[in-house]
């Protein structure tokens, strides 16, 4: 967690304001002192200058108190005599009082103490100030300042002649307390009179005008400047000390000082303190207020954009964040938060879009209609799925370009915007609605038509066909996952229901699968070749010569799951699959391996090969033949090819060239299933066809129906016109037979004669027919 808006800037004015307090202190501190220096030095120099002056009038006193002495014979009379000492100092006390000195000394000749008053001096003491005795001895007196017991005195020594010197006489006045405080009066200073004892470094006070307690502590702890601590914290009187300087107290242990109180020139500076100290507080109150302020216009509007940015985090954009407060960057950044916030709906709205829609119809997509279909459906409601194939849209791809079939795409999503607006592509040219309420079968009809309606691209106008799938809901499928695995099968059959409009039933399921299942198992059966599939071969006989002539190469496939699948139905579900031509080519390869086994057994018949419309199409697949027959070595006129009536008709372009390369390449060409389609005689003799087959239905009861026997009959007479042979599929018994031969036709193939075989079983057949 970092620290609030609100502690920083605290945190910086409560510095600025303490150092710029402290600065202050400092600079007033500073100059205080200094003037309290300079004072002092000014104080020093009068103190010393009066101190000199009070000392040389004292001095001009004591001259006269002695000048008076030398007149006094009386007096002089009695310190003649120095033996009597009781008269001596009754003189002594007498003059004491008299002149009111301090301290009165009768020295002998040699300097020594003869008496005192007060009694100072034991008897016979030396002085110590030799200087004094010195200078008496050279002028015949002496003054100057002498160290007594505990005191220090102005002295002025006398020698007393009679005539010679016999004795000096000392005059002295203390430096006591009444005369300091005198003195301190006159000075505005105190003064102080210590000795300094050698041994150790404690100095003695010997007296001032100042009480004891602060005497002592100022000469054993002189300040000779002012200290903050102090003026600042102590309450007591604070006193700065100087030294004093007298002469002739140099070479002695007496020392002199003055002490200045200097709580007055402090006073000022301490109230000052107190003054900033109170400013100082008021500022920082003021800055604390001041700092919650600002930092309540900064950190109100970031918490809101703090806000706005979880909203945006949940994806809420109706939440504007409008820019409050003052302060020019967090309006800046609250409006650049909703340029933000607008780009990020705007693409998201973009990615929603995208993620819903097909980019190229604009339609829905997959996506998006399933969950709507799955929100329907669990809403129990009732509704109609609508699923809109666009039939061979695959082909159109390939036939005109990706560009004509997104065209083609796009058309159809247009048309069906005006009857639904939950249109969806779901792949390719598939697509899905949901109706609400259901369409009729008539309306889809409409629907139908209005979407085949031609399409023109340029200079090509296609006319697209369209199967339409429907399931009901909840009754064919209710739950999205069942309607949308339903809807693929449902559209597998429109497609090739006649109408290609189709509802969804229970039945298209099983067929679905069923067609599932054989895909699946097919290309299993294809790609390992592991015997499931086998080729059979039914015999054609020549009605002229009654022997055969030819076989009809039939596949058959046993399937260990499915059992026996019959052709008619794998052959389809290959077709849809895209599996034919695999199917062919292993028909291809089998039936002309066994043509050559036939060949080498002395067996002269052709076969004939079926062949699917997708194989007629297949270029490759039909050179494919070609190459196996030549390396095989078999002749191209020793294999016919089959193909159905209804093929030839649909597919004529492609289907009719390859039918000509084919039989310029030998090959020989049936049009199989003939009668089953629409087209006639006239309109197959344009085609590279030899060979008509007339389907089966007409023949199987060609005995007994009259129907048949016409048709027959008609179709072999036409035959003749045209030059074409005719082979007759389905012959079940010996009169159909007879009436076929009768009447011309060229071939016969059917049951009665016999039924399709395995080549070794056909081979032993042959063994012992009668058609052999
Ligand atoms: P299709 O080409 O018309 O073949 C003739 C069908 O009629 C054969 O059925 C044959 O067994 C049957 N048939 C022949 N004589 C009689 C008869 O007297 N009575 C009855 N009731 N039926 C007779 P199959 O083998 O089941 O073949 C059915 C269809 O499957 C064939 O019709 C053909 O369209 C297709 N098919 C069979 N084998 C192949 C093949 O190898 N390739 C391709 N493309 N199609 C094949
Ligand atoms: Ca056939
Ligand atoms: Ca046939």
């Amino acid at each position: 967690m970092g620290i609030s808006l609100r502690q920083t800037l605290f945190q910086i004015l409560l510095g600025s304001i303490i150092v710029t307090a402290v600065m202050i202190l400092l600079s007033v501190w500073g100059s205080t002192s200094r003037l309290v220096d300079e004072h002092l030095e000014r104080e020093l120099e009068v103190t010393q200058r009066v101190f000199a002056k009070v000392v040389a009038d004292r001095e001009q006193l004591m001259q006269n108190v002695s000048n008076v002495l030398a007149k006094n014979y009386g007096f002089r009379q009695v310190l003649m005599n120095l033996d009597d000492i009781k008269t001596l100092n009754s003189a002594l006390e007498s003059h004491f009082n008299s002149i009111a000195a301090d301290l009165l000394v009768i020295l002998n000749a040699q300097g020594n103490v003869v008496t005192t008053f007060p009694n100072t001096y034991d008897i016979g003491h030396t002085l110590s100030n030799n200087r004094l005795l010195e200078q008496l001895r050279l002028n015949g007196r002496a003054s100057g300042l002498m160290v007594g017991t505990q005191q220090l005195y102005q002295a002025i020594l006398l020698p007393i002649q009679a005539p010679t010197p016999i004795a000096d006489y000392v005059i002295a006045f203390a430096f006591d307390e009444v005369f300091l405080e005198e003195l301190s009066n006159i000075l505005q200073a105190e003064i102080l009179i210590y000795e300094s004892i050698d041994s150790t470094d404690v100095n003695r006070l010997l007296v001032s005008s100042l009480g004891t307690d602060t005497a002592e502590k100022l000469i054993n702890s002189p300040k000779s400047h002012v200290s903050w601590f102090d003026s600042t914290l102590l309450n007591s009187k604070t006193y700065v000390t100087r030294p004093l300087y007298l002469p002739g107290l140099a070479d002695t242990s007496v020392k002199l000082a003055m002490a200045i109180d200097v709580t007055k020139h402090l006073e000022n500076f301490t109230q000052l303190q107190l003054r900033i100290l109170g400013i100082t507080i008021v500022a920082i109150i003021v800055s604390l207020v001041f700092a919650m302020y600002l930092a309540r216009r900064v950190s109100e509007p970031v918490g809101k954009l703090v806000d706005a940015v979880e909203y945006i985090a949940d994806g809420e954009y109706q939440h504007h964040l409008v820019p409050s407060g003052k302060v020019k960057e967090i309006v800046e950044l609250a409006n650049a938060f909703t340029c933000m916030q607008k780009r990020i709906e705007t693409r998201e709205r973009r990615i929603t879009y995208q993620a819903e829609h097909d980019q190229l119809t604009g339609l829905f997509n997959r996506y998006y209609i399933e969950s709507l279909t799955q929100r329907i459906s669990s809403l129990g409601q009732s509704f109609q799925v609508i699923c809109i194939k666009i039939i061979g849209f695959r082909t159109i791809n390939d036939l005109y370009g990706y560009a004509i079939g997104d065209f083609c795409l796009k058309v159809i999503a247009k048309r069906m915007q005006y009857f639904t607006d939950s249109a969806a592509r779901l792949s390719g040219g598939e697509l899905l609605y949901i109706a609400q309420p259901r369409h009729t079968v008539a309306q889809l009809e409409s629907i139908k038509q209005s979407l085949e309606k031609e399409i023109h691209a340029g200079l090509i106008s296609l006319s697209l066909k369209v199967a339409i799938a429907e399931i009901h809901c909840p009754e064919d499928a209710d739950s999205a996952e069942e309607i949308f695995r339903k809807i693929n099968i449902v559209v597998d059959e429109a497609i090739h229901h006649e109408n290609r409009l189709v509802r969804y039933q229970h039945a298209f399921e099983e067929r679905y699968y069923r067609r599932l299942n054989i895909i699946t198992e097919l290309k299993k059966a294809l790609q390992s070749d592991c015997g499931e599939l086998s080729m059979v071969y039914q015999p054609k006989v020549d009605l002229t010569t009654m022997k055969v002539c030819s076989a009809e190469a039939l596949i058959r496939w046993h399937n260990s799951k499915l059992g026996v699948v019959p052709p008619d139905e794998f052959i389809s579900v290959a077709e849809q699959a895209g599996l034919i031509a695999d199917v062919t080519l292993w028909v291809l390869q089998a039936t002309l391996l066994d043509l050559y086994h036939f060949r080498e057994a002395g067996l002269r018949f052709t076969v004939a090969i079926n062949l699917s419309t997708q194989d007629i199409q297949n270029w490759p697949l039909l050179d494919k033949l070609f190459q196996i027959c030549t390396q095989i070595g078999l002749s191209t006129s020793d294999v016919e090819l089959e193909i159905t009536e209804s093929d030839l008709v649909r597919d004529h372009g492609e289907a009719a060239s390859n039918l000509t390369w084919l039989r310029a390449q030998g090959f020989k060409l049936a049009i199989d299933d003939f009668g089953t389609g629409y087209s006639s005689l006239a309109y197959l003799k344009n085609l590279p066809v030899d060979t008509i087959k007339i389907d089966k239905s007409f023949i199987l009861s060609l005995s007994s129906e009259a129907n048949d026997q016409q048709i027959v009959h008609t179709v072999l007479s036409l035959a003749k016109v045209f030059g074409m042979s005719v082979v007759a599929e389905g012959v079940e018994d010996e009169l159909a037979l007879q009436i076929l031969k009768d009447w011309g036709c060229d071939v016969a193939q059917g049951y009665y004669i016999s039924k399709p075989l395995p080549s070794s079983q056909l081979m032993l057949w042959l063994e012992h027919s009668q058609y052999a």
